[in-house]
This record gives C-alpha cells, structure tokens and sequence, in this order.
C-alpha cells in the first residue's frame, strides 16, 4: 500500500505538487472512481489507476543496459551536458541513476536502474567484479606491459604512490596504435588512462564491453539501450 500521490509522483507522472493538484482536478481514477485525494492509499500492484484516461503502470525497479555514447555523462541530472539517465526514453520511474561511471568521453556498458541494492553489490570494491574494456592506445603495447600490469603499476600522482590489483592485458594489435582487451577488478578514478599514462602511452578510445557477467549487446549502437532480460537479471554479479 502506498498514498496515490507519491505513487503518481514516483511513476514520473510529475512532482509531488503537481499530482496533487491533478489529483484536486479529478484527473486521476483509481479502479474506474476518481480519487479521493492525495493520501488515499492505493494497493500499487492490484489496483487499477488512470491519469488523464491513461493507465499508470507499477514499476518498481527498472534495469536497462545502455551503450554510453561519448559527450555524455555518467550523471542523472546535469545543468549543460546531457546525461545517461537522459537517454532512457521509455521509464516509468524518474530515481533512476547509472550504477557506476564512464568518463564523459568513454563509451560502452551502463546499467541504469533505481535498485539501490543491485548497483551496491555491482559496485562494492570489496567484490572486485571483473570490468572488461577494449582500449585504443598511441604506442607500441607489448608483452612485457602484459607483465607489468598482470603485477600492478603505480598510478599515483604528486608523489603518492597508488599501485593497482593484478589486470590483464590481451593484445590484438600492436603497433603505432595498438588495440588491447584490459580486464579490471577494481575502479579507481580514471583507472584505465592512469595506467597506460603510467607506462608512457595515451588512450584515444576506450569503451567498457562487460561488468562482471553483464556483457554489452552487440546489437546496441551508441545512445541504444534495451530493458535487462530475466537472465541477466539474475545472474547478475
Ligand atoms: N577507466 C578510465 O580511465 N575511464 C573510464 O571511463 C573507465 C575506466
């Protein structure tokens, strides 16, 4: 059971404010009678409300999988730039956030939901889940960088020093752009740049293919996203 305006108001009808006015108005109906008022309680998953003649649907959490495109941040709100939960065009729920972050120029999966839960356990550094990405550097990679990050480098800055968990490195192409599969376990502030920046080499693309057993959709274009599927729901983490 929950009152009918903060029902409306977390199914993104409108703010707090305006669905009780709505509500005043006589625009909303729960099984066929017009609301009483704002703290009527509804049984959010039996009953049947309408705004405007619109069927309100229950959500109470919403996961989808976004393929994040450079120039977007990894926010749920920002004053100039538009963000990853700006994206998601279909949600019914507006406390929708991005379980983690890209940097605005990095591409690749996000998990977007409201499921607090879900994206503390995804995120917990204490769970060290497996972030797979594949990276674009200026320079020569070589096995012995495989070596050096399979041990841990120091990515400390102003003399600190900040050494990182074992990654791997799998390389596909090396040469004067080399192209590699780095597999993280842990997700320190612009992890991957530090790294290579530590070893002399600058990243020019970089894109997140998994988390964990999360793995991006192929299918999914930059600025495309689609609802989890049961599956991967479940097996998620
Ligand atoms: N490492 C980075 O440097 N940037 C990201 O966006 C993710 C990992």
């Amino acid at each position: 059971m929950m009152r009918l305006d903060k029902f409306l108001a977390e199914m993104g009808v409108g703010s707090r404010q305006e669905v009780k006015k709505y509500i005043r108005k006589g625009m909303v109906c729960i099984n066929g009678e017009t609301a009483a008022g704002p703290e009527q309680k509804i049984r959010e998953t039996e009953d049947l409300v309408t705004f405007q003649g619109e069927q309100v649907a229950y959500a109470a959490y919403e996961y989808y999988m976004l393929n994040k495109p450079a120039g977007v941040v990894s926010a749920t709100t920002d004053a100039r730039d538009t963000t990853a939960v700006d994206l998601i065009r279909e949600k019914k729920r507006k406390d929708l956030f991005p379980a983690g972050r890209l940097d605005k120029d990095t591409e690749g999966l996000l998990l977007i939901t409201n499921d607090g839960t879900l994206a503390h356990r995804l995120l917990s550094p204490s769970r060290h889940v497996d972030k797979t990405y594949f990276v674009r550097v200026e320079g020569l990679v070589t096995e012995e960088l495989a070596q050096t990050f399979a041990s841990g480098i120091d990515i400390g800055e102003n003399g600190q020093t900040e050494m990182t968990r074992p990654a791997k490195l799998e390389i596909q192409r090396s040469g004067e752009v080399s192209e590699v599969y780095l597999t993280i376990h842990e997700g320190k502030y612009h992890q991957i740049k530090r790294m290579f920046q530590a070893a002399g080499m600058r990243v020019i693309y970089l894109k997140r293919l998994t988390m964990g057993s999360l793995k991006l959709d192929p299918a999914l274009k930059p600025g495309e996203y689609r609802p989890l599927t049961r599956e991967e729901l479940k097996n998620v983490t």
